[in-house]
């Protein structure tokens, strides 16, 4: 991997190569941008199978938030953290103590808080060390785990998305499969039941599957098959890219919409999308309820309802990208790219007027 012209391409302002041997944390972190404000993104905890993956990973989940914050109006550039690790049997405080430690090094160019394979518990260790972090419990005025906002944004985005395709936003007797029932798939497909939609779903640990089958009635199915069932949406809920040279021709749906994170292996699967006709409600202005939410929490003492209203721009922002495309015959995930890209652009500009010292 040739790093320097790697970071070039896609405009990555700097990457941190975390090692420390007492805790056998091995981490990295990758900044994107902080055009915007100080870099936001979560902490992933993966066995990646190679040190390129778990930076490549890092880095485009960290360009990803650039792109979320930008399109979801806040003040935030994009980061993320990755550490390389089982979540199931690695995890020890001194590991995430050395990763706060780091974090804290940068100063508040990070700020980080939960992801896949991390929890509020271990944000609570990384602020023994850092006050960078957010997204934790036990502390007044903090926001706690952002699934729960990021699946109901997900849910106004899904039936924004029905409304643009059947002309309402009803999912009544809808079928509806989803992929990954964890944090966020798990509330989300509740919601999508208590709409009247039938669900089918899938998970890799069965007895998440199982659970939420019992409570909604949801059909299982292996984790290989959802890609074939017939379906009018299909919710990628667990890892990202999901839509790739293999699943394109699968895809029996109309829709696909849901919280995963670049969900496009590349970007030319999503013109592809676009052509085979099924709308695409793009990844990272479906998924943003979790970052409007711990954003809320940096800005003074959190306030749920006031995240919440935040979270109204999520069906505003695809309204507008779905107009535009039917319009102008544009695939979304480039007219998401056109919303952020401009709103960096723009507020970019102001920050060459000059401001006194407070
Ligand atoms: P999670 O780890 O709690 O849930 C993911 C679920 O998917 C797990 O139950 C896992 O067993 C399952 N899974 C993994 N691989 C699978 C496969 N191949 N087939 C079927 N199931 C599989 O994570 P989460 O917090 O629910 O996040 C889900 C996705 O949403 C991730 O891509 C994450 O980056 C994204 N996201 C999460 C948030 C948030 O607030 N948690 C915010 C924005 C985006």
């Amino acid at each position: 991997m040739n790093i320097f012209s790697y970071m070039e391409n896609d405009g990555y302002e700097q990457l941190i190569i975390c090692q420390d041997r007492p805790s056998g944390l091995k981490a990295i972190i990758a900044i994107h941008s902080t055009i915007l404000g100080p870099a936001l993104g979560g902490t992933r905890m993966w066995p990646y199978a190679s040190e390129n993956e778990a930076i490549e990973d890092a880095c485009r989940l960290a360009k990803g938030m650039t792109y979320k914050s930008a399109a979801a109006g806040l003040d935030y550039g994009g980061g993320k953290a990755v550490i390389i690790g089982n979540p199931q049997t690695d995890k020890t405080e001194s590991l995430f103590r050395a990763l706060g430690r780091f974090v804290e090094s940068l100063g508040g160019r990070f700020i980080t808080a939960e992801d896949v394979g991390t929890s509020v518990d271990e944000m609570n260790l990384i602020r023994r060390e850092t006050d960078f972090v957010c997204g934790l419990s036990a502390i007044p005025g903090s926001s706690g785990d952002p699934s729960p906002v990021t699946a109901l944004g997900v849910w106004k985005g899904i039936r924004t998305s029905a409304k643009a395709v059947w002309g309402s936003e009803s999912l009544a007797g809808r079928t509806i499969a989803v992929q990954g029932v964890g944090n966020v798939g798990y509330p989300l497909a509740k919601y999508l039941h208590e709409d009247g939609a039938n669900l089918v779903i899938t998970d890799i640990i069965g007895d998440k599957a199982k659970r939420l089958s019992c409570e909604t009635g949801a059909r299982i199915v292996t984790p290989d098959a959802i890609y074939d069932t017939p379906c009018d949406i299909f919710v990628p809920a667990a890892l990202g890219a999901v839509i790739n040279d293999n699943t394109l021709p699968r895809f029996r749906c109309r829709i696909i919409a849901g919280p995963a994170n670049n969900q496009l292996a590349d970007s030319r699967h999503g013109d592809r999308l676009h052509n085979q006709g099924i709308l695409y409600a793009p990844d990272y202005i479906i998924n943003a309820g979790g970052v409007i939410n711990v954003a809320d929490e940096l800005k003074d003492n959190y306030n749920h309802e006031r995240a919440l209203r935040a979270v109204e721009i999520i069906p505003r922002n695809l309204a507008a990208i779905f107009s535009a495309s039917q319009h102008d015959n544009i695939p979304t995930h480039k007219l998401a790219d056109q919303l952020a890209e401009n709103r960096i652009a723009a507020i970019g500009k102001i920050k060459s007027i000059f401001l006194p010292q407070r």
